[in-house]
């Protein structure tokens, strides 16, 4: 049952090449001229078409990956500690307390009130810029998440199944490729032979999401990421915007404080 792919990049919904004769389950077209079936390990003949028509739709499909910008950025993400929320929401909430300390430092020992004010304002400024910029950072790492393969059912000889993150079907991996890291030239990313969808295989077995068909191609990932050009504008200029209202605001006290004293003779 094997039908030409459309050119189309963005078709969720594509017939499966091949079914399993005894379950019916979704079956990955494997490396040999064989397939197994991840369900119930009956074991599929392929025929000599199929395997031409596999290595050849894999080809164009490693082509297409290599030359997808959006999947390229996704796979040079890397997932660091301090751009995780529980790493960063601390840092904001302490924001004020850690300023006050500097203002405190700085100012209200030598009853420069309004020193004090501007220190401690420009001190939380500065925390959130810092913050907003991480989280800012934080979105390759939102792409590359939403592009993961996703943990399947386990088989009877304790190895999982790792299956297409938009379709559920077992995604064809090189034997001895689960639960590596993808280094030492080790293929990062494949193509699933039924939906045609990019993934990007986890390196350990992950927390299962539900499949998102509509997040289709790397493209799409990026989108519901990033926004559109206003929304990339916008949230870039964020962690700025932040920080110069902070300013703003640290002047003004500085001359609310400071501005009568200074008249009285
Ligand atoms: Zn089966
Ligand atoms: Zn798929």
């Amino acid at each position: 049952v094997l039908d030409q792919l459309p050119d189309e990049p963005s078709a969720p919904v594509r017939s499966a090449l091949i079914s399993c004769p005894s379950c019916g389950a979704p079956c990955s077209l494997g490396f040999g001229d064989e397939a197994v079936c991840v369900s119930c390990q009956t074991r599929v003949p392929l025929s000599p078409e199929i395997q031409q028509a596999r290595e050849r739709r894999r080809e164009e499909s490693r082509k297409r990956r290599q030359a997808d910008p959006y999947l390229r950025r996704a796979l040079a993400a890397k997932v660091s500690f301090w751009r995780s929320p529980t790493f960063i929401a601390p840092i904001s909430y302490i924001a004020p307390f850690l300023a006050a300390a500097m203002g405190y430092q700085f100012g209200y020992q030598q009853n420069q009130y309004g020193q004090a004010g501007f220190v401690w304002l420009i001190g939380i400024g500065l925390v959130h810029f810092l913050t907003s910029a991480l989280l800012e950072s934080r979105k390759d790492e939102q792409l590359r998440a939403l592009l993961l393969s996703q943990p399947g059912p386990l088989l009877e000889d304790g190895t999982r199944v790792v299956v297409c993150r938009v379709c559920a079907a077992p995604l064809p991996i090189p034997p001895g490729r689960p639960g590596s890291e993808g280094s030492s030239g080790e293929p990062q990313d494949c193509s699933c032979d039924h939906c045609g969808a990019d993934n990007i295989l986890a390196a350990g077995p992950g927390t299962s999401q539900a499949p998102r068909p509509d997040l289709f191609d790397a493209e799409a990932v990026f989108r519901e990421v990033f926004g559109d050009e206003v929304n990339q504008r916008a949230s870039r200029l964020y962690p700025l915007t932040i920080f110069l209202g902070f300013v703003l605001l640290a002047v003004l006290t500085f001359f609310a404080v400071e501005a009568p004293r200074s008249k009285i003779p």
